[in-house]
This record gives C-alpha cells, sequence and structure tokens, in this order.
C-alpha cells in the first residue's frame, strides 16, 4: 500500500517509522512519502494560510498550495504505477472512525493524507479532488486537536495493522474489540500473562485450565460484561439473533432484556437492584 501525507509538519510523522508501522515500511508493505506542504509555496514567508471570509477567529489553509501538492503527488504516484487513490482527509466534522472503516481503506492500494492546522483547509479543496478521487472525511472523536497530523497516525496504524504480513500473528486481529464475526460490536474483555500471581493477585483458573471451550465462554462473557458497562449503546445495537442462551442469561443478570423491537435494553433496575 502507498500512502502519502502531505503537511506543514513532516516531523510529526516521524513515528511511521516506528514499532509495528516502522516495520511495514521497513519490509516494503508500506511505501510512506511525507511531503512539506510549504514546498508548493512561492512567497518568502511559505504562506498556507490566510483570513477566513465571512470574518470571525482563526485563519484557513489555502487552496494554491494544496491544489499544486496533490497535482504533483498524484502524477507521481501514477508514474511510479500506484493507481485508485484515496483522499483522507481527517477533520472533526467527518465520519466517525471505526473499525470497519480502517478495514474498508485497508483494501485501498494508495491512500493520500492531508492533515490540516487552522480552522483547516478552504472547501474548494476537497470539492475539487472529490470529482476526481473517492473522499473520506474521517473524524477520530468527538474533540478537536491542534491539526490532522495525530488524526494521520491514528488511522494509519489501525490500517496498517490489518494488512496481510503486518502483525506477527495473523489471527491477532481476530478476536479485538469492533472485530467483525459472531463477536460483532462487542469490546474485548481483560487479557492476562505470567506470571500466575502478582502481589497476591491471580490470573482466572479457567484461562490456566487449557479447556478451549470454557475458556471460549469466559472470553464471551468478560467481552459481554465489559460492552456493557463501558458500551451499552454496542449492545443494544446487536443483533440479538447473535447472542446464544448463556448471552441471554448473562444479559439478564445484568439487567438486560428484549425490547419490543427485539434489540436489548437496559431495566429501568438490574437483578442487584442498581439503576
Ligand atoms: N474549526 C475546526 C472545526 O471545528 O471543525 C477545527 C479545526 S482543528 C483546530 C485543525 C485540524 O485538526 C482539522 O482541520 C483536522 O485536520 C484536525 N483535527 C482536529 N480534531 C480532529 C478530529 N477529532 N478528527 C480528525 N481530525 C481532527
Amino acid at each position: 500500500m502507498r500512502i502519502d501525507v502531505i503537511t506543514i509538519f513532516p516531523e510529526y510523522l516521524a513515528p511511521l517509522h516506528v514499532s509495528l508501522v516502522g516495520k511495514a515500511v521497513a519490509r516494503g508493505v508500506l511505501d510512506v512519502h511525507v511531503h512539506d506542504l510549504r514546498r508548493w509555496t512561492h512567497d518568502r514567508h511559505a504562506t498556507v494560510d490566510d483570513t477566513p471570509y465571512g470574518g470571525g477567529p482563526g485563519m484557513v489553509m489555502k487552496t494554491g498550495p494544496w491544489g499544486e501538492a496533490l497535482d504533483e503527488v498524484i502524477a507521481d504516484g501514477y508514474e511510479t504505477g500506484a493507481r485508485l487513490p484515496r483522499l483522507v482527509v481527517p477533520t472533526p466534522s467527518g465520519r466517525p472512525f471505526t473499525q470497519e472503516h480502517a478495514a474498508e481503506l485497508s483494501a485501498q492500494p494508495w491512500l493520500i493524507f492531508i492533515p490540516a492546522r487552522y480552522e483547516g483547509i478552504d472547501r474548494r479543496v476537497v470539492d475539487e479532488y472529490a470529482t476526481r478521487l473517492p473522499v473520506h472525511e474521517i473524524s477520530i472523536g468527538d474533540y478537536v486537536l491542534a491539526g490532522g497530523e495525530a488524526p494521520v497516525l491514528v488511522i494509519v496504524e489501525a490500517v496498517a495493522r490489518l494488512l496481510p504480513g503486518v502483525l506477527g500473528n495473523a489471527e491477532s486481529h481476530r478476536d479485538d474489540s469492533f472485530a467483525p464475526g459472531p463477536m460483532a460490536s462487542l469490546l474485548e474483555g481483560p487479557v492476562y500473562t505470567k506470571p500466575p500471581e502478582w502481589r497476591g493477585r491471580t490470573v482466572p483458573d479457567v484461562l490456566l485450565s487449557g479447556h478451549h471451550g470454557k475458556i471460549a465462554r469466559w472470553r464471551r462473557d468478560e467481552a459481554l460484561r465489559r460492552t456493557a458497562a463501558h458500551r451499552p449503546d454496542l449492545i443494544e445495537r446487536c443483533d440479538p439473533a447473535a447472542f446464544d442462551r448463556k448471552d441471554r442469561e448473562l444479559l439478564a443478570a445484568l439487567g438486560w432484556r428484549p425490547g419490543p423491537g427485539g434489540h436489548y435494553v437496559k431495566n429501568e433496575k438490574g437483578e442487584d437492584g442498581a439503576a
């Protein structure tokens, strides 16, 4: 997969050469190109921003440098044989980034990221390239960062670990939180490693039992418990047909019941009497 990032802070992307993503780059699974947007400015101050039309606080990134940068990066990619780029625009007003979205992007041959600073990029840039490329406007959460570089690192890492050959164990992401499959939309439960006892705290016996069926059941129960506690919205959205008898018993004990549409809803009061 080819990845281009155009930014006014190229040094911010240094972590792309560290750890799992760094190894993927070193092995050629990821072909990463980081570009300094100021290369495409033509004034003494390398200006990339200007005051907003309509007034208001902050500055807006100018069309000119972005247009020239994108034209050159796209042309360069095509020359070197890359095909079908997608434009990824980190923005708090984008679609919330999910594991499903990461999987969709991981199937693409080429992603071009345009992280902004200030109040964002003049809208005409995205509108212009949307006529030529699929555009993904992505938010990494309901908060506002100073720039899009950290979101690029987040998105690239989530995408890279799904690429074939990047994780040492290809099965590692199968049981992840949000992984597709029978555990769809459930968070992953707690995990443990050696030693079996630390500061008087022991590992749950079942994990030492070697009994695969019981271990799978325990993991599923813990995933349900954690999801019900931290992300009740995910339980509400789960297809009730995905719950087996044991799931239903546990959910009932946690104070959940099937609602009018079949989807699970939280009782006013659980068995423990808690609201
Ligand atoms: N005025 C903009 C707004 O309220 O939507 C915020 C601009 S923010 C200060 C500057 C840049 O940081 C954004 O254009 C985007 O590239 C990036 N950014 C900030 N928060 C983000 C988030 N939650 N998700 C993705 N990108 C974000």
